[in-house]
């Protein structure tokens, strides 16, 4: 008898234990003795103490009627006819059922009915039945919970739970685990009958209510109800039973039953059983789930990671490798078990040794094994990083040596990049003249934590030399408060941009441009000061030197006595120096936005335009004299000078221009002309003289001659009338020889108009043209045939024309001095072609010595003895033609000298 026996004897309400075995006790019998109808005559034996009915007495009652309604009808008839068989009766007991065997005997007056107990041995037949069954169902539930798929475990779990539940007809069953969540238990499977409360639902977590209870046997409620009050509720506050399920590690199931009190005939084992049939498998189910889901997850983490589990095989010399790992190896269909010598080959040779000796140590010192490797592929373009890490498992005979590689070649070829691009910019930075520094913030003042490693050949200084107060010493005084200020604004602001002078080692200043950031926390208060000093002291000392000869030049601009100024195309200006604005009487402020045009006449503007458009790249500078009608003024004569500024496309954007006030010179230059031409006048006075004198002479003949035919009486009308007619011609003659004196005497016209040369040509042989003939030059002119047009002064050309004349004069009579039978001859003729007119004036005086023919353009060059000669005349005519846009020159021909003033033409239009 065990002790769950007599426990479980104590749960289904008996007393005491009942013995299995029959044994024929004598005295334990009952014996009933019957009369011949059946009924009771008397009751004796060890059994009727249990029986309802003890004493029958005077009550003779049929012996039915003391038997249960089951049992009664195997004695139906009377005595005689149950002999020789055996008979099964059940007594009415006190609270129960006596079940009893045996046999009627006939007796001297009536029958005797032996009885023995057969209780017990009812019971341990239906026991063992139940045994039966009960391991029937259990094997049956076991098998079903393991050879089910893991996806159908929860069905099926369900479903023995409700055979079990109705094979013992129990309202509530339900099935706790551990529960993974949280500490506990938690419902896994429950079955409620479709007339019982709903305890339990699957997947409840009951918290910690189970724990501490007794795991060793099962436990009614009833009993437990003092010891562990929370249970309970768990149980509704029905009835329950709880039966344990425990493994190596102590209670690993329970199987609850609700609303149940236990079957009197179920042996504790039995609920034992039943409660390890179905939770032994289950839980292993659930094991092998786990394992399998981990398992899994595993697989898919080394897939996702490239990386996999290896393990050593030291006994073979051996190494076995996750499939994951053979496949992020590129190994798909290498051996998961291979030689360790060929597993090696994969590794790069740089790496192969250092990996080997690194599992040698592993495998003779248990030292954990952590480095990187790469592998010995061709097919990738940048070579594949693994991490390899291992270590012993367990120790003695059992270690194992287990590790995992892991690709990190995108961490590594990350970090490699990084690297280099750190390595490279470290060397950009200690190359360069920029330093950079961090400040932390400490208790309001920022103090050097860090500078680049370029602070040493910029400064000469190390991170030591500098400190938070020896710093401000190394600022140039001059420049503290500039530092003192950087600092400030750096905590106000966060950022700062300022340039200050630091001392170097050898005590020389670097002027430093220093740009820095404030780095704040979350709070938003200062951690510390990221900056850059960038050595900016030649760039300072050369802006300096800029602003110095910027300074020199815009003086020198400024000083100069000349003209200055910068315009744009269209003659706006954009700058002008003073003795410009002086010129046009306003400040110099006031010009930029001023039109130079304002002060030219129509035609100098087109002609000063003109001239700017031509300026280009190749040819950006032009020079000119330009007359300008400046305000309160006469005219001005200005030497100007443009340089073209020009864009990248070659376009004019703006113009500098220097000018001189040449009105001076002009002026003087006029008078020289004036002064030459009254010269000349006084030059002429004698042709002119001779000139006047003809008519006159004329005059005075005819005259003469009429008074005489008066005196005479012998004036006829038409006689008088031609001698008149003569007079009044000769006036005429007089009076324009005297008017283009007076015109010729004129000063000559500011502008320059244009005018017909060939007028120039009559003009003067009007002037000189008798004299000369009355001097026997022999004047021979061919008259121009055609009419063009140059710009200039006629009267300027004529003078011209007249020195010329003159000089060849001069020329002929010298030389006739010598030679009376010489005859001399001046030759004027003109000609043209597209854009010049050509006068030719020359002579058969000789010409001019060769060695002379240079210089008698020059001023006061001269032959002639003092007082007859100036030297001015051909100089003077020189610049008239040079004025107009000509050129005066000589030859000598082949009797004397010939001399060309070529013009250009003016194109009508
Ligand atoms: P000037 O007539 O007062 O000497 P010019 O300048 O007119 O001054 O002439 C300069 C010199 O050139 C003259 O002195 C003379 O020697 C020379 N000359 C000019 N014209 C002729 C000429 N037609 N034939 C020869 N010599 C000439």
């Amino acid at each position: 008898m065990t002790a769950g026996d007599n426990l479980f004897g104590r749960l289904s309400g008996r007393t005491r234990p009942q013995v299995l075995e029959p044994q024929a006790v004598p005295a334990a019998g009952l014996h009933v003795r019957l009369d011949d109808q059946g009924r009771v005559v008397s009751l004796s034996g060890t059994l009727r103490q249990q029986l309802a009915a003890q004493s029958v007495a005077e009550a003779r009652p049929l012996l039915r009627d003391l038997l249960c309604a089951g049992s009664a009808l195997s004695v139906e008839g009377q005595p005689a006819d149950w002999q020789r068989q055996s008979l099964d009766l059940d007594f009415q007991g006190i609270g129960q059922v006596l079940h009893t065997r045996g046999w009627v005997e006939p007796e001297s007056d009536g029958w005797i009915l032996r009885l023995l107990d057969i209780g017990d041995l009812l019971t341990g037949r239906q026991q063992a039945g139940q045994r039966e069954q009960n391991h029937q169902l259990a094997g049956r539930m076991s098998e079903q919970l393991r050879v089910c798929s893991l996806g159908r475990l929860p069905d099926v779990v369900t479903e023995q739970l409700r055979s079990l539940a109705q094979h013992w007809r129990i309202p509530c069953v339900a099935l706790a685990v551990p529960d993974d969540d949280e500490r506990g238990w938690r419902i896994y499977s429950q079955y409620t009958a479709h007339d019982a409360p709903a305890l339990w639902q699957t997947g409840q977590h009951l918290g910690t209510g189970l724990d501490g209870v007794n795991g060793n046997v099962s436990l009614s409620l009833a009993e437990a109800r003092n010891d562990h009050p929370r249970l309970l509720s768990l149980f509704g506050h029905a009835d329950g039973l709880l039966v344990p399920y425990r493994d190596a590690e102590g209670v690993a199931a329970w199987l609850l039953c609700g609303c149940y009190i236990g079957e009197p005939q179920t042996r504790e084992r039995d609920w034992l059983d039943l409660a390890a049939a179905l939770a032994a498998p289950l839980l292993s189910r659930l094991r092998e789930q786990r394992a399998h889901q981990q398992l899994e997850r595993m697989e898919a983490l080394q897939g996702l990671l490239g990386t996999g589990w290896w393990e050593l095989l030291p006994a073979t010399e051996e190494i076995q490798l996750a499939p994951s790992l053979l496949r992020s190896l590129g190994q798909e269909d290498g051996a998961t078990r291979q030689a360790l010598g060929l597993w090696l080959e994969l590794i790069h040779p740089a790496d192969r040794q250092e990996l080997n000796s690194r599992l040698q140590d592993l495998q003779a010192l248990g030292k954990p094994l952590l480095t990187s490797v790469r592998l010995q592929r061709t097919d990738a373009d940048q070579p594949l990083w693994y991490r390899v890490q291992g270590q012993v498992l367990a120790a003695g005979d059992s270690r194992r040596w287990i590790g995992f590689m892991l690709d990190i070649s995108d961490i590594k070829n990350q970090q490699l990049q990084a690297a280099a691009a750190h390595a490279r910019l470290d060397n950009v930075i200690a190359s360069s003249p920029a330093v950079i520094y961090v400040q932390r913030y400490v208790g309001g003042a920022l103090h050097p934590a860090f500078f680049s490693d370029s602070l040493l050949p910029v400064l000469g200084w190390t991170l030591d030399d500098c400190s938070h107060d020896s710093l401000a010493a190394l600022v140039h005084p001059e420049d503290r408060d500039l530092y003192f200020d950087r600092t400030r604004q750096l905590l106000r602001e966060g950022n700062v941009r300022s340039r200050y002078r630091v001392r170097d080692k050898q005590g020389a200043y670097h002027w430093l441009l220093d740009e820095a950031k404030l780095l704040r926390d979350d709070l938003g208060l200062p951690v510390e000061a990221v900056g850059l000093w960038l050595d900016v002291t030649e760039a300072t000392l050369a802006a300096e030197q800029i602003k110095q000869s910027e300074e020199r030049y815009r003086i020198l601009v400024e000083d100069s006595p000349a003209m200055i100024c910068r315009y744009r195309p269209d003659l706006t200006l954009t700058f002008g120096n003073t003795p410009l604005a002086n010129y046009l009487e306003c400040r110099p402020e006031q010009l930029p936005g001023l039109h130079l045009g304002d002060w030219l006449s129509d035609e100098q503007r087109q002609a000063f335009i003109q001239r700017i458009r031509q300026l280009t790249p190749e040819f950006p500078v032009s020079t000119a004299e330009i007359s300008l009608q400046l305000p309160g003024r006469e005219h001005a004569w200005w030497v100007w000078s443009d340089r073209g500024v020009f864009d990248e496309q070659g376009v004019l954007v703006e113009v500098q221009a220097v000018g001189r006030d040449n009105t001076e010179v002009r002026r003087s230059q006029q008078q020289l002309t004036q002064s030459a031409k009254m010269a000349t006048l006084g030059e002429m006075a004698t042709g002119l003289a001779h000139e006047i004198n003809q008519p006159l002479n004329v005059m005075r003949m005819a005259i003469v001659n009429v008074l005489k035919r008066l005196g005479n009486g012998d004036a006829q009308i038409d006689y008088l009338t031609e001698k008149l007619q003569r007079i009044d011609a000769q006036v005429q003659r007089a009076a324009r020889v005297v008017d283009h004196m007076r015109v010729f005497g004129r000063r000559s016209e500011i502008e320059q108009q244009p005018f017909d040369p060939s007028q120039a040509v009559e003009g003067t042989l009007s002037l000189l043209g008798e004299g000369l003939r009355g001097k026997g030059v022999d004047l021979r002119v061919t008259p121009a045939d055609f009419s063009v047009q140059v710009k200039g002064y006629a009267d300027q050309l004529e003078q011209v024309l007249i020195n010329l004349m003159v000089n060849a004069r001069d020329a002929l009579l010298g030389k006739r001095e010598n030679n009376p039978q010489f005859r001399p001859w001046i030759a004027v003729h003109c000609e043209h072609d597209s854009r010049h007119v050509r006068i030719w004036v020359e002579d058969n005086g000789g010409g001019i010595d060769p060695r002379l023919l240079e210089r008698i353009f020059e001023p006061f060059f001269t032959t002639k003895p003092i007082g007859v000669g100036t030297g001015l005349g051909l100089s003077v005519s020189y610049g008239i033609v040079e004025n107009m846009g000509g050129r005066l020159s000589v030859t000598n021909g082949e009797q004397g000298a010939r001399f060309c003033v070529e013009l250009p033409v003016v194109q009508p239009g």
